[in-house]
């Protein structure tokens, strides 16, 4: 087979994290023109193409070599290693992307009583995550019987066919809509960028290299903002001491007015109201802040 010369990323077809992870990567300067059956996406600019697939489907393609990255929840990626992947070639989470946030917790009935793990013992737990489950229960030496379900797992106990559940929770309203109450976390989760272990030594590798460094960029830029606001000359130290974490601020003349400066400020993330007017409290007025399109270091 001759090797492939683009890069191939495979992303969630339809679902959750199908919209912020094409987002990411269009932001990431990559743009695709879509394929009828929306299975292959060409790349337009760079040599980057997209297989849009189900999102439990993307690890085994990366672990077979059919893409050299995907965007996948870390629950899937973990799952996976620990069921269809064992014995496999392991996989690296290589940026965690910052959506698709949500935890992979046990609920049991709210009229349970429960204040350790232990009350687990000999219990029916319902998953679509056996790996997962399994392996945290044989850390604690516990043994649970693993009821593995494909869907509607929330429902298991009202059934019967389980006493308590083990899935994903993001508000918690899906639980408290089927009288469950959280008690452990297993995993914190968001969408990961997931790849081999070793970059391939190809061009393929210096591609992935470029989408790294592009994808720092946007993820740092993605929380940045610009902070601008003049400050008089003698209320400068105050004002700095204030200012949110981040870089040296630049100073700069105002025109005509000396005892007034102009101050430009790269905050590491949002800028809340109290604290502009904490800073303008302190001597500043004439303050913004704005957003940050995109940043090169
Ligand atoms: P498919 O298998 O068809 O690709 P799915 O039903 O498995 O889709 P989604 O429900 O779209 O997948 O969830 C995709 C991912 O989104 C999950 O694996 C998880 O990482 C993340 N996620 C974030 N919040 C939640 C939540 N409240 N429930 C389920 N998944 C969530
Ligand atoms: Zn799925």
């Amino acid at each position: 087979m001759k090797p492939r010369d683009r890069l191939r990323i495979a992303m969630q077809k339809s679902g959750r994290l199908t919209e912020p992870a094409l987002d990411l990567l269009n932001r990431c300067g990559l743009t695709f023109r879509q394929s009828r059956d929306k299975l292959f996406c060409f790349g337009e600019g760079e040599p980057v193409d997209l297989l849009l697939v189900r999102d439990d489907d993307i690890p085994g393609l990366i672990a077979q070599g059919v893409c050299d990255l995907g965007i996948v929840g870390r629950n899937v990626l973990s799952e996976y290693q620990y069921t269809a992947g064992q014995g496999g070639p392991e996989l690296a989470e290589w940026r965690p992307l910052g959506f698709g946030r949500c935890r992979l917790s046990i609920a049991v009935p709210q009229e349970m009583a429960y204040d350790e793990a232990a009350q687990l013992q000999g219990r029916r737990i319902a998953t679509s995550y056996p790996g997962l489950l399994g392996q945290w229960l044989r850390e604690r030496g516990l043994d649970a019987g693993v009821v593995t379900l494909a869907g509607s797992v929330e429902i298991a106990p009202r059934l019967g066919t389980a006493d308590a559940i083990c899935d994903l929770v993001q508000s918690g309203g899906t639980l408290v809509a089927n009288q469950l109450r959280e008690v452990e976390v297993l995993l914190e989760s968001e969408a990961v960028l997931a790849g081999p272990q070793s970059l391939p030594t190809d061009e393929r590798g210096d591609m992935i290299d470029l989408l790294l460094k592009r994808l720092d960029g946007v993820i740092q830029v993605r929380e940045s903002r610009l902070l601008l606001l003049q400050p008089s000359r003698h209320a400068l130290d105050a004002v700095i001491r204030l200012l949110p974490g981040g870089p040296q601020p630049t100073l700069l003349p105002v025109a005509g007015q000396p005892d007034q400066l102009m101050l430009q400020a790269l905050c590491a993330g949002e800028v809340s109201w109290r604290q502009l007017e904490e800073i303008k409290k302190a001597g500043a007025r004439e303050m913004f802040v704005l957003p940050v399109e995109k940043m090169l270091a």
